[in-house]
């Protein structure tokens, strides 16, 4: 926090879920939490002993299918050897009183994201980022044309032991699920609500307040100015068709979330030029990040319609993007215990930390 920022102490609502909100509190003295210590990452490019690595692939559990960069593999989807969900077992419908379960069918794959053992994100190449996220987008199409009860394929990376990476060399995962997950749901409901209410994208609408919104808040009484909101201040990263935003309401101190600019519910109708502009963005936005926090460890995640036609109607109203959040610190106790996340940093002064690093 700059010297000349004055402490904020505020809860914001989450503006596409409002049942979500986060606890801004950036005087030192409300840090709850502890801080996460960074792992030393490890950066080796070739391990003897690793599955992942290229020379290595019959040491990995089956392939199920391979993306090549002139004539050698640039990605690999290899089945997950502990799955969280497997599609081995007929449906069981056991229920008992107020026990409710959805049977555990689904797949659980692994997307081997390089053949570099410890490649970060940032230091991809952006033709190799466009492999992979065509790579990610092929096999959801795949999963959801198999079989119809996969009603969400949820594509997400672990990167580093702080955010749940049981292996060192770099990859994402693909779960396809039974469900349409809860936290996806909810979004899907309240930007069709709002839809419904203001004919408008409330992604679009945040889009563009973002890139435009200025204003100045004056005391009715004295005149005096109480604050200047300058939205386009939450603008980390912005390229031809793709943006990368700081959450006014960001649950994670260094969360950001990238979309496309142009209105689209479905990341699985993503042309070829825009994976392109989205690597390069992505690339962009994980060099910011490195360069702010340092071996940054984070989850991201895919959030899009649906593909069933449950949600055919969300298709103008919905706008699928990535989700980053960097795992800096652990959950406290007041965390869980009340659903409120609390941030330390404001997103206004993250976002403006994120923006001046001087990139290549
Ligand atoms: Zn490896
Ligand atoms: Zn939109
Ligand atoms: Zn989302």
């Amino acid at each position: 926090m700059s010297e000349t920022e004055k402490a904020i102490r505020e809860i914001r609502i989450n503006p596409i879920v409002p049942s979500e909100s986060v606890l801004i509190a950036t005087a030192r003295s409300m840090r709850p939490r502890k801080e996460e210590a960074p792992a030393p990452r490890d950066t080796r490019q070739h391990v003897e002993t690793c599955p992942f690595c290229r020379g290595n692939e019959d040491k990995t559990p089956p392939e199920l299918r391979r993306y090549e960069v002139a004539g050698e593999w640039a990605v690999r989807i290899v089945e997950n050897l502990y799955p969280v969900l497997g599609d081995d077992r007929d449906k069981s419908g056991l229920v008992f009183g107020l026990q409710q379960a959805i049977d555990g069918y689904g797949r659980h794959e692994v997307i081997v994201d390089h053949y570099t053992h410890g490649i970060a994100v940032h230091e991809m190449a952006e033709e190799h980022l466009t492999t992979l996220f065509q790579a990610y987008q092929s096999r959801a199409a795949e999963l959801y044309a198999l079989d119809e009860r996969l009603k969400y394929i949820l594509i997400f990376k672990n990167f580093g032991p702080a955010a749940g990476a049981s292996m060192a060399h770099t990859h994402s995962q693909l779960i396809a699920l039974p469900v349409v997950p809860q936290n996806l749901q909810e979004e899907l409901e309240h930007s069709r609500d709002h839809y419904k209410k203001h004919h408008h994208c409330i992604f679009c609408t945040l889009i563009d307040e973002a890139l435009t919104f200025e204003t100045t808040i004056y005391d009715r009484d004295s005149g005096k100015i109480v604050r200047r909101i300058n939205v386009g201040q939450y603008v980390v990263e912005r390229g031809e068709r793709f943006i990368a935003i700081k959450p006014f309401a960001s649950r994670y101190e260094w969360e950001i979330h990238i979309l496309p600019l142009e209105h689209n519910s479905d990341f699985l109708e993503t042309s070829a030029e825009d994976m392109a502009d989205l690597a390069r963005v992505l690339k962009r936005t994980m060099a910011r990040l490195d360069a702010v926090i340092g071996g940054a460890q984070y989850n991201y995640f895919l959030h899009s319609r649906p593909s069933s036609d449950d949600y055919s109607d969300c298709r103008g109203s919905y706008h699928w993007h990535l989700e980053i959040c960097p795992r800096t610190s652990v959950p406290s106790g007041f965390e869980l215990g009340s659903g409120l996340f609390v941030n330390t940093i404001s997103p206004e002064e993250a976002a403006e930390q994120l923006r001046t690093v001087e990139l290549d």
